[in-house]
């Protein structure tokens, strides 16, 4: 259960930015993760709703916006994403020479205050 540890310190920072600009609560908050972030976004949410209890973000609506890994192969000189949370070779071609470029996010996208 580490998003339970993330989901807090997600609360720390967004809490704690929210009080520096002088805002009393928080509406909602967007977060971005990505599939290869190790975030299971189910337990997360889970996770955030307990947590958020007693700080001012108990009213807040946590969305959680899910982002598929992917990247570019230079096998094929094309793009892919896919829905898995890692791979081994590019899903278009099979070969092993590709770059992931997203599916690792773990940000605050949005956030609305009070
Ligand atoms: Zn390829």
């Amino acid at each position: 259960m580490h998003e339970v540890s993330i989901a807090l310190s997600l609360l720390n920072i967004v809490v704690k930015k929210c009080q520096e600009e002088g805002f009393h609560s928080i509406e909602s908050v967007k977060v971005r993760i990505g599939k290869a972030s190790g975030i299971l976004p189910e337990a997360f949410a889970f996770a955030l709703e307990v947590a958020k209890k007693d700080t001012i973000a108990r009213d807040a609506k946590f969305i959680i916006d899910i982002v598929p890994l992917g990247g570019f192969c230079s096998g094929c000189a094309r793009q892919f994403e896919i829905d898995e949370a890692y791979i081994l070779e590019c899903p278009l071609c099979g070969s092993n020479s590709f770059q992931i470029q997203k599916g690792y996010e773990m940000e605050v996208v949005e956030m609305e205050v009070n």
